[in-house]
């Protein structure tokens, strides 16, 4: 497996989840063993020696490849969700979608002052889940805080937005 060849199981799905989106489904991607092992690898590679203890996964599709990733640094995972999932008490971010808006939160005791978080999502757009997401994890005092993802639709510049005004590390595998 190269990377090469992952690009070309990830499946493009025009259209949806309406007219002028060009979706990238990673569904055929992990449903192959080579390529779901190859990720994981590829992001273990490049977080083993960061000293993670978190990896924070975002609904939901980040939960996939966040949890298979946590499970091989000997990291915990947590979970963060769309308001109203989490069972006990929470912290929630407000952040603006195309249109309306959306909240996602995540659980009050979810990090300590000795975490080193690995926030991650499958996929980086314009960056305004990710910001909420970074902002979210900032109300906690972590000692460091990394952001990943499989994919960057680089032409939407989200990187720009998320990593120039708050001087984090922002990674994606392609
Ligand atoms: P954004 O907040 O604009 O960066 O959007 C990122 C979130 O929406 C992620 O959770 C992605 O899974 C999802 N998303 C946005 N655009 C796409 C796309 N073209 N293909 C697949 N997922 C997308």
């Amino acid at each position: 497996m190269t990377l090469e060849d992952l690009k070309t199981l990830i499946r493009e799905v025009q259209d949806f989840p309406k007219e002028g989106i060009n979706f990238k489904d990673i569904t055929t991607a992990i449903k192959d063993p080579n390529a779901f092992q190859y990720i994981v690898d590829q992001l273990y590679l490049k977080y083993k020696d960061k000293g993670i203890t978190k990896v924070a996964g975002i609904e939901s599709r980040g939960f996939i490849v966040g949890a298979a990733l946590a499970y091989k640094l000997g990291a915990g995972f947590v979970l963060i969700r769309k308001q109203g999932k989490l069972p006990a008490e929470t912290i929630k971010k407000t952040y603006s979608l195309e249109y309306g808006e959306d909240i996602i939160e995540v659980h009050k005791d979810a990090f300590n002052e000795n975490d080193v978080v690995l926030l991650h999502d499958d996929l980086l757009a314009t960056g305004g889940t990710a910001k909420a997401a970074i902002d979210l994890v900032r109300e906690f005092p972590v000692k460091d805080l990394l952001v990943n993802f499989i994919i960057e639709l680089s032409f939407l510049k989200g990187k720009e937005s998320i990593a120039s005004e708050q001087n984090i590390d922002v990674d994606s595998l392609i």
